[in-house]
């Protein structure tokens, strides 16, 4: 077969395998023809130096023609190929866009956090530091320190979750105005929101545990008056300006004279109805001088020093100011409830 021949079967062949290769092949078929070594054309030019001076440019020019020619149909292969991949990739990834999207509803606020926060603001306007302490408390600091020894009837008040080791869930905040008062000297101004625990029955409107906010004031010549100022003060910031107050004598251990503080009911107007069993009155919360002993027992001397103490149920404000009538709503984490609010 004579060179001309070679190169035009070269050709046939070439243009076949080009068209037919894959991208995987299309770079071995490449280095098949024109690898310089062992490529196929290389192979056929070997058998230029038995030509004759006159076929040598003739057959080299078709040689030259072919490699143009093959190299061409290579790169437009090899351009087709990447097209198609494109193409499919596309395909596969095509975005709807008048498809309806996936809506993230927006987290909300707790209603308990945002009564929380109300009370928190209200009382830090009024110049009280927020303090946080243990929910784990030791028998001395829950009863003891707040004038309430062992075996005392008033310890039925409070139906504790015992741990060991004379631990326990701390019933109510008020062990914190112990820590507070061992640790700094008057004047105290202080007030502790927290979680509190009791092994209560649960019902409508009582959970195993929930939240308070002690608050504290210890100076001298602190008196009932300046308790009475700043509840009703707090009262009418939670419920309206144009409520009332009025405070019915109570009793806590660790607190003497003691009062439960109610407000004339913001539902009724005073007139009478189901949320305030139509006395016109709702508790909100129990307050009182701190007892000379309590005072005396972390080194405060009652002859220089009075304060007056507090504690409100954030649930309940919670509930009284949203008209909620199931405490188990607020821990139940259902959407549908705590979004209303
Ligand atoms: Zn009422």
């Amino acid at each position: 077969m004579s060179i001309i021949e070679q190169l035009a079967q070269l050709r046939r062949e070439a243009e076949e395998e080009i068209r037919a290769a894959g991208s995987d092949k299309l770079n071995d078929l490449r280095l098949k023809i024109f690898s310089r070594k062992n490529g196929s054309l290389s192979a056929i030019l070997r058998g230029l130096g038995g030509l004759s001076a006159e076929e040598r440019p003739k057959v080299g020019s078709m040689a030259n023609e072919v490699k143009v020619h093959l190299e061409g149909l290579i790169s437009e292969r090899m351009q087709q190929l990447k097209a198609a991949v494109m193409e499919a990739r596309l395909q596969s990834e095509t975005i709807d866009v008048t498809m309806p999207g996936h809506w993230q509803k927006p987290g909300r606020i707790h209603i308990l956090n945002q009564a929380l926060e109300h009370i928190k603001d209200t009382f830090k306007g009024l110049g009280y530091a927020v303090v946080q302490g243990p929910e784990v408390e030791t028998d001395y600091y829950n009863f003891e320190a707040l004038n309430i020894p062992a075996n005392h009837p008033s310890r039925e008040m409070w139906d504790s979750f015992f741990l060991r080791e004379g631990l326990l869930m701390r019933s109510h905040t008020s062990p914190m105005q112990v820590h507070i008062m061992e640790k700094h000297e008057p004047p105290v101004r202080v007030i502790v929101p927290g979680k509190c625990y009791r092994r209560d029955a649960v019902d409508s409107t009582h959970f195993w545990e929930f939240h308070q906010v002690e608050g504290l004031l210890v100076d001298k010549n602190v008196t009932f008056s300046d308790l009475k100022g700043t509840l009703d003060l707090f009262a009418r910031r939670m419920a309206g300006p144009q409520r009332k107050t009025r405070f019915n004598p109570s009793y806590f251990p660790f607190t003497e004279p003691s009062a439960e503080v109610m407000v004339d009911c913001f539902v009724c107007d005073g007139k009478g109805c189901r949320v305030c069993k139509n006395s016109g009155w709702i508790e909100i919360m129990g307050a009182g001088m701190v007892h000379p002993k309590v005072l005396k027992g972390v080194g405060y001397d009652p002859e220089v020093y009075t304060g007056f103490a507090f504690g409100m149920g954030v649930e309940r404000i919670a509930m009284l100011s949203c008209g909620i009538a199931d405490i188990r709503l607020l821990f139940e984490g259902d959407e549908r409830f705590s979004r209303q609010f």
